[in-house]
């Protein structure tokens, strides 16, 4: 503890962690071995010290992340953090996993800095919000932000003197970071067009906010075994990818009504999608099904391997029809359940409808998506796009899922257009960069084997430079397997990898082909492992041409690659293999 305190400083921090170890001795709540956590003082009502105490009964062993979260609760620690900010000092060991808790990631060695992710329910924000973490950025991050796979927004490089400061000042514009991150429930997503979208069926928005703040406000729900996923379809034409969360809600008509049908599991790093169940839900009905379906996960959930610690595999064991049984003991009453054959058949999505101008249900009105380089937005332009919602639109700014966002409830399209292109932010983009995903990469984030980020501008560069791609083509980049670019729901997926190059590696990806969402949801197939970043935009490049060239009428990249094996589609990458390396 003496990284560069004083003496005094050194002093009071030993004091200070000195009394807590001494508060948790007195509780029972001695930090034990790896595995063995004792038991202390349990709250009867903690339904996650049940499972462990479940566990260590059996003779089993708990992970060491379970360990520290029964040592002390992760939400009560923020004094500790408070203490390590007021030194200036970087979170070590369990800490780094236990501040997560509190939205906040210290990615060394990638940068000696935390990440801040929020939790925005809907990924629906105010310009005043906006503008408020704008001037977060600048005061205590690196001037910018990054739009999240969940529609959600991180503030980065932040030093760890200021990291609850950061946490104070989001408090402060009404948000909160909390949960963000660890064994928690995720940022809640929902269709980004929620209430505004003229194809709707359900507006999304009061269900998810709901469980967002249900969440809030019930401490239980912060003792899951792993992370969670919640999101709600409305319906509509842009997709919110609920297919890939573990509760899935997606808004159906069935019988003359509507209703959202549950679909459970998903998990796209695994392969898995959700899998759909014969129950649905009314609406305002989806919290207390969540909040059962929570505490059964709980109950139920492996503490003693993080690998397997999801609720697939609470579903794989059990099967399904045991764990909605389960579910409806929790709820103490019966899911409504219905024919599958009765359920409509969704509308169409638009694959493009989060880019450009777009009407709205509400006459005269439209909603314009703004296209995002690398998910990044400078403080000015944060600041800017604020200004830009409030004067043309509501002063609503909506997050998507494709990283970008909506400003919604525009009377002058052309003037807001001309004014986010002064902010140098278009509203336009090609079909291969409106289908763009990087996640952070090694530019920021400790697991990644690839620059995500450079890589995936550095390859739409060159399509766009080269080609038009003749319909929406999704290509997402994923650092390593935690797949939060979700690669393999991609049509052309890539998973980082080091490559060999004669005595050294360098960066490069596992190429994936074959995914889709929403209505073509399926899993990609691995097509060509180890390919080096330096080589794949032209290959890349040849295999969109030879789609182009001989797709069937207008056939989908996902069906063409379907049609064609993996030693035709090879030879299609090999073609554009850049010469210099044939045969390397
Ligand atoms: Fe980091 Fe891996 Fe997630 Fe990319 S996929 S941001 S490398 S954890």
């Amino acid at each position: 503890m003496n990284d560069g305190f004083e003496t005094t400083q050194q002093e009071y921090l030993k004091g200070f962690f000195a009394g807590i170890e001494a508060r948790r001795s007195a509780a029972g709540l001695t930090l034990a071995p790896e595995g063995t956590a004792a038991a202390g003082a349990a709250d009867p009502a903690d339904p996650m010290r049940a499972a462990q105490d479940r566990v260590l009964a059996s003779g089993g062993r708990l992970t060491p992340e379970e360990d520290a979260k029964r040592a002390r609760h992760p939400l009560d620690r923020l004094d500790e953090m408070a203490v390590r900010a007021a030194g200036g000092v970087p979170p070590r060991g369990a800490d780094v996993f236990l501040a997560k808790y509190h939205g906040l990631f210290y990615v060394a060695p990638a940068q000696a800095s935390f990440m801040c992710r929020l939790r925005l329910p809907g990924g629906i924000v105010s310009a005043a919000q906006f503008r408020g973490m704008a001037a977060i950025a600048d005061d205590l991050a690196a001037g910018h932000a990054d739009i999240t796979t969940r529609a959600n927004l991180q503030l980065r490089e932040i030093p760890p003197g200021n990291a609850v400061e950061v946490l104070n000042r989001l408090a402060e514009l009404g948000l909160t970071a909390r949960g963000a991150g660890a064994d928690n429930v995720r940022n809640v997503t929902g269709s980004p067009t929620a209430g505004i979208d003229p194809a709707e069926l359900i507006d999304t928005r009061a269900d998810a906010r709901a469980i967002h703040w249900h969440i809030m406000n019930t401490k239980a729900l912060y003792g899951l075994p792993r992370k969670f996923n919640i999101a709600f379809d409305g319906g509509g034409r842009v997709p919110v990818l609920e297919e890939t969360n573990d509760i899935a809600f997606t808004a159906v008509r069935v019988a003359g009504e509507v209703a959202y049908r549950l679909a459970l599991g998903g998990i796209t790093g695994h392969r898995d999608l959700a899998r759909a169940t014969d129950v649905v839900v009314r609406l305002g009905e989806t919290t207390a099904l969540c909040d059962a379906i929570l505490r059964v996960f709980i109950a139920e959930g492996d503490r003693t391997d993080r690998k397997r610690a999801r609720l697939k595999y609470v579903l794989d064991r059990l099967g399904l029809p045991a764990f909605l049984g389960r579910v409806e003991a929790e709820l103490g009453s019966a899911l409504t359940r219905v024919d599958a054959a009765a359920i409509a058949p969704r509308a169409a999505l638009d694959r493009m409808g989060h880019i450009g101008v777009h009407p709205q249900r509400q006459p005269g009105l439209s909603y314009l998506g703004v296209a995002l380089p690398a998910a990044r937005m400078g403080s000015d332009q944060m600041r800017g796009l604020a200004d830009v919602s409030e004067r043309f639109g509501s002063g609503v700014i909506r997050l998507t899922v494709w990283q970008n966002l909506l400003v919604s409830d525009v009377a002058d399209p052309d003037g807001a257009r001309a004014a986010l292109d002064a902010l140098g932010l278009a509203t336009e983009a090609s079909h291969v960069r409106a289908g763009l995903v990087s996640c952070t990469g090694s530019a920021g984030c400790k697991f990644a084997l690839a620059a995500t980020k450079a890589h995936g501008v550095a390859l739409a560069a060159h399509l766009d430079a080269r080609m038009t791609a003749p319909a929406p083509v999704n290509i997402h980049l994923t650092g390593c397997p935690n797949s939060c670019a979700q690669h393999f729901i991609a049509d052309i997926g890539l998973l980082g990898a080091r490559v060999e190059r004669g005595d050294e590696t360098v960066d490069g990806y596992d190429l994936h082909v074959g995914g889709g969402t929403g209505t073509h949801a399926a899993i990609g197939r691995l097509l060509w492992p180890g390919m080096a970043a330096d080589e794949m935009a032209p290959m890349i490049e040849a295999l969109l041409r030879a789609w182009s060239d001989e797709r069937a009428g207008d056939e989908s990249f996902k069906d063409w690659s379907a049609r064609h094996d993996d030693a035709a589609l090879a030879a299609r990458l090999q073609a554009g293999r850049p010469a210099a390396r044939l045969g390397a």
